[in-house]
């Protein structure tokens, strides 16, 4: 496993059963967790939460992690999930070793456990559709009623089973079923249906089978076939684990422990694959990898990192009730950590022309420029300076307000790694719209101070208008414009929450010489404007940035001024 930021020594209450069961000797010391995504779409952000716990843990405690498919269901699978899937847990820093599995690699197992199951008494076919099965399954308050077919010999159930496996009925006819109890205070244990029929290939083992085991009898068994330990996984299964437990007591198999957490929400984001899936079908979005997707190659390409995502996962720990945590918290460990290691370069989004009339005509020098003030070790480079450059439209105001300290007429400001300017007068277009700046310097102030000791109130950045490349660059916001798009009201649909501004495209900027050879995937922060990556379109004919967050951190005042809850 690769290394991580996280600390050796984090708890919660999942690892605290661990040390208990390492002490007690329960599972004889072992440790080993499986991560089991289901391949009907990307990896989102809460995958990574749970990937994060599966193979940290393991990694905390000398163990191991599966990656297992969990791909019990044959039509809504595809290869391509499988693919993205394996690619982003490699790119989150884990590594699975040679434990890749494959719950459709357990059906003949998982037939013979059914046949078993049947043959003790414990499972039956029943021939109640869907519907009557639902309406015979009673409700929180009421009790179930017995099928028809509950009292079937064994006999008659081994046949009409093997039956069903050959082919003989259609989808939706039977199914079989643990024989557990009707009047159950969980209706998960009234009769669970553990198979259905369903004609249709499977991706991963072809067209072997037309009937298919259900979620709760795959999971557990596989995580007995695999040895696991702690088989960890969300809320929402607690009220499952009942029949977990039943499902191992009843075959008399290896018994591993399930364990459920809170699953991740954030806000100003949807989470559920169905979601993701309806987003990206719909065209709202680029696709699975669009950057204002919380998917992981969506964050990657948006210019997330690995390690930021592992730390966020670190810090909002696990719980084992619901909340929901502020997205500033992600920015806020993602800015941490590109702060370290983005290389400080400077670009203009909004260029406006300066000429600086007593530059002479055709020089250019070569100004030094730190790499990043917070590593010496990233050095300096040169950026060339000329007569003419491009400024920051926002940086000047010819009618400045009374905070406004940036450029105006007849004010100095430096700039930056450069020498103290002066704008001297305004061109205006035909519309009255100011076109460009002619400006004075002072040569005595390269590198950016007076000999005679006088300050200027700004600092901005520039690049020289001969040298400068011309850049395509996206900025985002939430990809939804509610803290929670998902509360919506009755015959209302989370789509509306859509934020209309998400993404803005500034085609004209330009940026520093250094950036003509930027790859995608290299990351920067373009000073005073916020961290930008090349996006994966990004060429050297048309380089493109994204931002990937800018540079204003309202977390920390959040955490100092106590509102947190994260
Ligand atoms: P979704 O609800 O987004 O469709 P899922 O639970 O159906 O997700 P799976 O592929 O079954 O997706 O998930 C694989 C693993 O990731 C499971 O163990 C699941 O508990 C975990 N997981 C999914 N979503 C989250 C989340 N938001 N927070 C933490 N863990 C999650
Ligand atoms: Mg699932």
């Amino acid at each position: 496993m690769s290394t991580s930021e996280t600390p050796a020594f984090s708890t919660d209450f999942i690892r605290e059963i661990i040390r208990e069961d390492n002490k007690t000797g329960k599972f004889g010391g072992r440790v080993h967790t499986r991560f089991p995504p289901e391949p009907n779409g990307y990896l989102h952000i809460g995958h990574a939460k749970s990937i994060c716990l599966n193979f940290g843990i393991a990694r905390q405690f000398g163990g191991k992690c599966n990656l297992r498919f969990d791909d019990t269901n044959p039509v809504k699978e595809e290869q391509e999930y499988i693919d993205s899937i394996r690619e982003d847990v490699r790119w989150l820093g884990f590594d699975w070793e040679e434990r890749e599995f494959y719950a459709s690699e357990y059906f003949d197992q998982l037939h013979a456990w059914a046949v078993q199951l049947i043959e003790a008494g414990k499972a039956y076919v029943c021939d109640l559709t869907a519907e009557q099965i639902r309406e015979f399954r009673g409700t929180l308050t009421e009790p179930g009623r017995n099928s028809l077919y509950r009292d079937r010999s064994v006999e008659e159930n081994l046949d009409l089973f093997e039956r069903m496996r050959q082919g003989e009925f259609p989808d939706g006819s039977r199914t079989l079923r643990a024989k557990i109890d009707m009047a159950h205070a969980n209706v998960n244990l009234r009769d669970p249906v553990i198979y259905r029929i369903l004609h249709a290939a499977h991706p991963h083992v072809g067209d072997k089978w037309c009937i298919y085991p259900m979620y709760d009898w795959a999971h557990g068994q596989s995580d007995s076939i695999e040895g696991i330990t702690h088989s960890i996984c969300t809320l929402e299964f607690e009220n499952h684990r009942p029949l977990y437990d039943w499902f191992c007591d009843a075959l008399g198999i290896y018994h591993p422990q399930q364990i459920e957490f809170a699953r991740l929400n954030l806000t100003y984001a949807v989470m559920s694959k169905r979601r993701l899936l309806e987003l990206v079908k719909g065209g709202y979005v680029e696709g699975w990898d669009d950057p204002r997707m919380l998917t992981i190659k969506g964050l990657r390409r948006r210019g997330y990192t690995p390690e930021a995502i592992r730390t966020f996962c670190e810090r909002i720990g696990v719980a084992k009730f619901n909340s929901t945590i502020d997205m500033q918290l992600l920015e806020f460990c993602l800015r941490e950590h590109l702060n370290k290691i983005a290389p400080r370069v400077m670009a203009v989004l909004r260029p406006l022309k300066v000429v600086i009339d007593n530059y002479p005509e055709g020089q250019v020098e070569e100004v030094e420029a730190v790499n990043n003030p917070e590593d010496e070790s990233a050095g300096t480079r040169k950026v060339p300076f000329s007569r003419v450059l491009y400024i920051e439209r926002d940086d000047f105001r010819e009618d400045p307000p009374k905070k406004f300290f940036r450029l105006a007429p007849g004010r100095e400001v430096r700039l930056r790694y450069g020498y103290f300017i002066t704008c001297k007068d305004v061109v205006k277009d035909a519309d009255g719209n100011v076109v460009e700046l002619r400006c004075t310097y002072d040569p005595e102030t390269r590198g950016g101070n007076a000999p005679d000791g006088r300050k200027v109130k700004a600092t901005i950045h520039w690049v020289s208008a001969e040298h400068a490349v011309r850049a395509e660059a996206r900025l985002y916001d939430y990809l939804f414009s509610k803290p929670d798009p998902s509360a919506v009201e009755e015959g209302h649909d989370y789509k509306e929450n859509l934020n209309p501004d998400s993404l803005e495209t500034v085609s004209d900027c330009y940026v520093e010489p250094s950036l003509a050879g930027a790859k995608p995937g290299d990351r920067f922060q373009f000073e005073r404007l916020g961290y930008f990556c090349a996006d994966d379109t990004s060429t050297a004919e048309k380089l493109v940035f994204n931002r990937t967050v800018t540079l204003k951190d309202s977390w920390a005042k959040i955490e100092k001024s106590g509102k947190a809850d994260g």
